[in-house]
């Protein structure tokens, strides 16, 4: 099944104002319904080095084992997760390891890592992988709701009540991540998945959006647009820049347009009459 005739989607990747350098990168793929974004951090230009490392050897992963389940959606009775989901827990693992092994033999970037999100969109389904404090949002009737859960010093603090969402806004140290790829052997990653709906906006970026904007600044923008995402993406990144621009900015929008099921006849039938 072709997710592109379902699903649209646009990226946009910009400096910012005030840095010379895009330590982000981005890359979607709809015929196979992938969407990734990932956020780099590391001296010596470490930070491009990580997230690119990151969105190629996922992209490529994805590409090349989406296409040969036999099933699409079916779930892993051992992990009770699809095995979508497993492709793309594998996937960041498979990032993490090339990331080391490339910092390896670069000392000047030793210390470089990436966030990264991962979307996949099969069967009325998606999954989300993350691991950092790039985000996925999802616009649903009027509502704009943050799927993924920063892994930020700062989250932490917020969860133990030290400080609320507001105060956390203008906090200093705001960019501490408690867990990054690249950077540790194991890696811990975050994944869940969800039913899909037509009319569905999904919005990844990296925390040069969710730093300069507000989530309600964030929606009034995804309004503007007509929750279509070309003018999405253009508006959203115009809008961090000028508010400051202080960092690289990063979004990918992607719309569901309309159901993306795989037929089940027989299953159908069964609950059909089941539910008669
Ligand atoms: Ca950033």
């Amino acid at each position: 099944m072709d997710v592109g005739e379902h699903v649209i989607a646009a990226g946009l990747s910009d400096p910012g104002m005030v840095r010379s350098n895009n330590e982000d990168s981005i890359a979607y793929d709809l015929s196979h319904g992938i969407l990734i974004l990932a956020d780099g951090m590391g001296g010596y230009s470490g930070g491009e080095v990580a997230s690119g490392i990151a969105v190629q050897v996922i992209t490529d992963y994805l590409q090349e084992h989406l296409s040969s389940l036999k099933k699409i959606g079916e779930i892993d009775n051992k992990s009770g997760f699809t095995y979508e989901s497993l492709l793309a827990e594998q996937a960041i693992s498979l990032a993490n390891v090339a990331i080391k092994e490339t910092a390896l033999q670069d000392p000047q970037r030793h210390q470089m890592g990436t966030t990264i999100v991962v979307v996949i969109f099969y069967d009325n389904r998606m999954t989300v992988a993350h691991i950092g404090d790039s985000r996925l949002y999802r616009r649903r009737h009027q509502q704009l709701e943050q799927i993924t859960r920063d892994h930020s010093l700062l989250q932490e603090l917020v969860d133990k009540g030290f400080y609320t969402e507001e105060e956390a806004r203008s906090s200093l140290n705001k960019n501490v991540l408690t867990r990054a790829l690249g950077t540790d052997d194991a890696v811990k990653i975050d994944k869940h998945e969800e039913v899909v709906l037509p009319e569905d906006l999904y919005l990844l970026c990296t925390d040069g959006l969710s730093d300069m904007l507000l989530d309600k600044e964030i929606d009034s923008l995804l309004v503007e647009a007509g929750n279509q995402p070309e003018e999405a993406v253009m508006r959203l990144v115009s809008g961090a820049n000028n508010a400051g621009g202080l960092d690289n900015v990063s979004v990918v929008v992607a719309r569901v347009e309309s159901e993306f099921s795989v037929k089940r006849a027989w299953y159908n039938k069964v609950l059909d009459w089941f539910f008669e």
